[in-house]
């Protein structure tokens, strides 16, 4: 089996270690005999984005944001045709916030989304910054998971009518929000850093299996020995917990 992954900004949008999910993912593929490539788009790139079976977008800083916007919003129709054609969309953070009508950052300046969705993201001097360790309790195509992170966002973000999670600790979409995150069915942004998937093999190889479908439709993943990641996982589950 093959999966075909674009990392896009990889070499802008990258805060607290989002590369590392790419590297889970691979390990996670070349474990089980998954033939994955995972070719990256920097501002300016041409790639067809349809083509892949995974778009990642990671998180970025406020500057790192304005320097791509501009581009990321010419490959709207590019975009929307990779979601036609079933490519499953993960998104951090900054590039969450991407896919909604806009993002006003810390200095007032607005910067246009892809409007895909309705949800919309404005910093907010009178709260602050969302920062520190996450956990959610989250429901992926029917099944109930619990998924640990870290966020730092000044960025909140309201109209979200699916989203991924409700909280346990932390703030999620908005501070003191109680949910956190987007989730359609083929489209999962979130605001958790940490890198994401390290800690959270599910959410690993429910992002493999979901990009697995477009070639191949359902398919079985083998189990791997994840006691490392879950004991990870349990950890940060405590400490939040005050344990
Ligand atoms: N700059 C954005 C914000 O502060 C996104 C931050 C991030 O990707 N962690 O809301």
């Amino acid at each position: 089996m093959k999966l075909n992954v674009l990392w896009m900004y990889h070499d802008v949008m990258d805060l607290y270690g989002d590369r590392g999910n790419m590297q889970v993912l691979k390990k996670r593929c070349l474990d089980r005999g998954i033939d994955i490539t995972i070719d990256t788009c920097g501002i300016g790139q041409e790639k067809t984005i349809k083509d892949y079976d995974l778009l990642f977008i990671g998180g970025g800083a406020d500057r790192e944001q304005g320097l791509l916007y501009d581009d990321l919003v010419s490959r709207k129709q590019d975009i929307m045709d990779a979601i036609d054609a079933k490519t499953f969309v993960l998104l951090i953070c900054g590039g969450y916030q991407f896919f909604g009508q806009y993002y006003i950052d810390n200095n007032n300046n607005q910067m246009e989304g892809l409007g895909i969705f309705n949800y919309y993201t404005a910093s907010d001097a009178k709260v602050g910054r969302c920062i520190g360790n996450i956990e959610i309790e989250a429901t992926l195509d029917g099944q109930t998971i619990n998924i640990v992170g870290f966020e730092n966002h000044g960025g909140q973000t309201r109209g979200v009518n699916h989203p991924l999670g409700k909280v346990i600790h932390g703030h999620g979409n908005e501070y003191q929000g109680g949910y956190e995150g987007f989730y359609n069915g083929q489209v999962l942004g979130t605001y958790m850093h940490g890198p994401l998937l390290p800690k959270n093999p599910q959410v690993a190889d429910f992002i493999i299996t979901k990009a697995l479908a477009k070639r191949y439709g359902e398919v079985q993943l083998a189990p791997l020995d994840d006691s490392l990641e879950n004991r990870a996982h349990e950890v940060m589950q405590k400490r939040m917990a005050g344990g």
